[in-house]
Order: structure tokens, then C-alpha cells, then sequence
């Protein structure tokens, strides 16, 4: 059976990627927005955040929060 060849999906909506990273920055999740939505899955089982269900936008505050707090910390360490 030669079938079609296998066109990554997005890891979180199952869009198709087709390319691969180089078409794709945010490979292998089609967008910003997926990749948030898988790192805020990871956060919750490692911290086990006692959170009901949040949506993508308290997700994606969240991680710009951390995201934020991580480069200031970098920038006063003076990391270069
Ligand atoms: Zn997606």
C-alpha cells in the first residue's frame, strides 16, 4: 500500500503543517496560539494548579507573565 506521504499535524488542533518547521515557526504547532495551549497543559500537570478550566487567553497571560518575569530577571543578572 503506498500511501500519501505524512503530513504533520499540529499537535493540538490536528491542523495540517505541511512543510515542517521552515514554513512553520512555531513547528510542530501551527501557531502561537497552539504552542501556548500546549505549554499551559504542561504547567498545569507539573504544577498541578488548582485552576477549573481556563481558556487560551488566561493561558497565554499567564506564560507572557512568566515569559516577562524570566527576561527581567536575565536582564538585571546581566547575561549577555
Ligand atoms: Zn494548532
Amino acid at each position: 500500500m503506498a500511501g500519501k506521504p505524512k503530513v504533520p499535524t499540529c499537535l493540538v488542533c490536528s491542523q495540517q503543517i505541511a512543510g515542517g518547521p521552515s514554513e512553520w515557526p512555531q513547528f510542530p504547532f501551527c501557531s502561537q496560539r497552539c504552542k501556548l495551549v500546549d505549554l499551559g497543559r504542561w504547567f498545569d500537570e507539573r504544577y498541578n494548579l488548582p485552576a477549573g478550566p481556563r481558556t487560551v487567553q488566561e493561558i497565554s497571560e499567564e506564560i507572557e507573565e512568566l515569559e516577562v518575569r524570566r527576561l527581567e530577571q536575565e536582564s538585571e543578572e546581566g547575561f549577555d
